[in-house]
């Protein structure tokens, strides 16, 4: 035998949950009520212009009124009201949202994003701060009574005709709980509409503001008088930049937006995307680039995310890949679910599209200010460096992008995209396995020795110095075809390209031998490698190489490489210290007989290729310079 059953929620318990659970700010729900009375307010115009609502609509602005010695905050909008029965079932039937079925009963009338509500349990929100809630309302249609309900968070309430209330429109009255007195501050209100209600679509006003004007007469030295006189506080832009056609602004006006959106930033962004997108997904939004400094760090100033000009978050992470999040400006989309946990954002298909078309639109932008604008792209260039090469290592769609534009520079500052890059060295620095090398150095002082040796080969040097070019480069070698970068001090300049030529040493394999010991007798050989190369005479006698695997692995390492990495992280440093066993110097030293000088002449040349490395430091550094000076006289 079996039953069946239906099981009751008991609406006894659900304001505690609602208060403790339903959002973990509390601060939303003014978001929630205000953009309520946008909403009634918006569906008023939009009944007023199929004709069900007749007559002129008034004013139609918002007002948040304050009043501490009642302890009563209250929105109130001339909107298109309630009666009791839309009261009753609108408001009573908890997540029952008429926001839908509202769109629903019009849905081939009204553009369906006019309408903000899609969250459902906005409306109760409001006991997470009142302890008790009174709605007064007057509906636009002709012969209505007002009615007022109240609540005080338990499953009953009263509704009744009232006639006190001869506005259209609907007055929601928050008696503020003892526990959230914080919200009968001014201050506090005034930064909650500002946070959430910035760009709402109809005029919000709470209290009023000091405003000089002219009086129209003049004083005695002639000046325009002024007085001061009380305006009403607007807190709102209605119209907000992104929601414009992109034809009819000019670029001064995305950079006064920008100054809007971010007052406390004084510099000008690089440059803009404005986004207009109705279908498959509804997304509008400008994306500006700032000026990235070569350093990896959280933004401060973030992308705002909106939802039909209701401020969500500025937090898109989920949302759009974590390269963009570099970006600043404004994502408008009612398509993004709020009403989901963040880790299911990202598996959710419209979310999924409105991030791909992000990237698409960012990789574009840059494709075409590529392209028509070349001099003035490489000129921003290391301004956006680090915010494409982390698109293009995290996002393989951008990557397929931006490997067209993306730029290579050298140390001549010289901008060459990878295909011309590959063309410019090719026939030059092909190596006897036919890998194309690129030689790189991360810092031009520091490497300076090196970078003046490959040069003198004909060699062209990259600079890779930007905080994810560890990362960057690795990548770009298992991307490109038959490319291997290769750090201009990771081996003697014979060697950075390995091509199969014959050198003619000056030392015979006995004398190197003979020396080896000698060399190793005057460095720390748990650090360094003593090995012998012919280089040419006019090269160092002695030289400090480190192998560009190692270097690269620590490197990655420092960078927060993760995985594996540690292990070569905690590995010791390790370099070779190249004796070119063509340098006189180096023949000087093998015949010398007094063993004392032979030692202090190898020391001398061990000393000055680690000085060249910035290897020589403290107490070495220090004997270094007396023994020169002893040399010297
Ligand atoms: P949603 O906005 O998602 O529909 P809410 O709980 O915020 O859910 O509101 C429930 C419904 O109550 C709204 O859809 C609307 O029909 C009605 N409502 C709420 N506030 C107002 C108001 N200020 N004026 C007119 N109707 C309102
Ligand atoms: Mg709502």
């Amino acid at each position: 035998m079996s039953t069946t059953g239906k099981i009751n929620v008991q609406t006894e318990n659900i304001f505690p949950i609602i208060k403790k659970f339903l959002y973990s700010d509390h601060e939303i729900f003014l978001r929630e009520l205000v953009s309520n009375a946008t909403d009634a307010t918006q569906k008023l115009k939009a009944l007023a212009s199929m004709g069900e609502a007749k007559g002129d609509l008034g004013d139609l602005k918002i007002e948040v009124v304050l009043d501490k010695a009642a302890k009563t905050l209250t929105i109130k909008d001339k909107g298109l009201g309630m009666t009791a029965e839309e009261i009753e079932k609108y408001i009573t039937q908890i997540a029952f949202s008429g926001a839908e079925e509202f769109v629903n009963q019009y849905k081939d009338k009204v553009d369906k994003n006019v309408v903000i509500g899609h969250f459902g349990l906005g409306f109760y929100s409001a006991f997470m701060v009142a302890k008790k809630v009174e709605i007064f309302s007057l509906s636009f249609k002709e012969g209505s009574k007002a009615v007022r309900w109240e609540c005080d968070g338990s499953p009953d309430y009263t509704i009744e005709e009232v006639d006190t209330k001869k506005e259209r429109g609907t007055s929601i009255v928050l008696h503020i709980a003892d526990d959230s007195e914080e919200f009968l501050e001014d201050s506090r209100i005034q930064t909650l509409l500002t946070k959430y209600c910035k760009f709402l679509p109809v005029e919000i006003v709470f209290g009023t503001k000091s405003s000089w004007v002219p009086t129209g007469e003049k004083d005695e030295k002639g000046h325009e008088k002024e007085e001061e006189i009380q305006v009403e506080n607007i807190i709102n832009n209605p119209v907000p930049l992104w929601i414009k056609k992109p034809a009819d602004l000019k670029e001064e006006d995305y950079k006064a937006f920008y100054r809007e959106l971010y007052p406390m930033q004084f510099e000008e962004p690089l440059f803009h995307i404005h986004m207009n997108v109705d279908y498959p997904f509804n997304l509008t939004g400008v994306l500006y680039f700032p000026k990235l400094s070569n350093k990896f760090e959280a933004p401060k100033d973030r992308i705002q995310l909106y939802s039909n000009q209701v401020f969500v978050t500025d937090n898109v992470e989920n949302i759009v890949p974590d390269f963009l999040t570099m970006l600043r400006g404004v994502i408008d989309s009612p398509d993004i679910p709020l009403n989901v946990s963040r880790s299911y954002l990202q598996a959710d298909s419209n979310v999924k599209k409105i991030s791909a078309h992000i990237t698409k639109k960012v990789a574009d932008k840059l494709e075409d200010l590529f392209k028509k604008e070349r001099t003035d792209f490489e000129a921003k260039w290391d301004d956006i460096k680090i915010f494409v090469q982390y698109g293009m290592i995290s996002d393989e769609k951008f990557y397929e992008k931006a490997v067209k534009f993306a730029l290579l520079k050298n140390t001549d500052n010289k901008a060459f995209t990878f295909e011309e890059y590959n063309a410019h060295v090719k026939p030059n620095q092909t190596d006897k396995d036919n890998k194309v090398v690129y030689l790189y150095a991360t810092n031009i002082d520091e490497q300076h020795t090196y970078i003046d040796a490959a040069k003198s080969r004909g060699y062209d040097i990259l600079l890779m110095d930007s905080p994810l070019d560890a990362h960057y480069i690795n990548h770009l070698e298992s991307k490109l075809d038959n490319v291997q970068f290769v750090r201009v001090d990771s081996d003697t300049v014979e060697k950075l390209i390995k091509k199969d030529e014959v050198q003619v040493s000056k030392l015979t394999e006995e004398e190197q031998n003979t020396l080896k010991p000698i060399v190793e007798g005057v460095v720390a050989k748990e650090k360094y490698t003593v090995i012998f190369e012919s280089l040419s005479e006019t090269d160092s006698p002695m030289l400090i190489t480190r192998p560009e695997f190692m270097r690269r692995m620590k490197d990655m390492q420092a960078m927060g490489g993760g995985g594996g990495m540690n292990f070569y992280g905690s590995m010791p440093d390790m370099y070779n210290l190249v004796v070119n066993a063509n340098h006189p110097l180096i023949s000087k030293i093998l015949v010398e007989k007094d063993a004392k000088v032979q030692s202090q002449l190898a020391k001398q040349a061990a000393d000055l290729a680690m000085l060249s490395q910035g290897l020589l430091k403290g107490e070495e550094l220090t004997k270094f310079i007396k023994r020169s000076v002893e040399m010297i006289n």
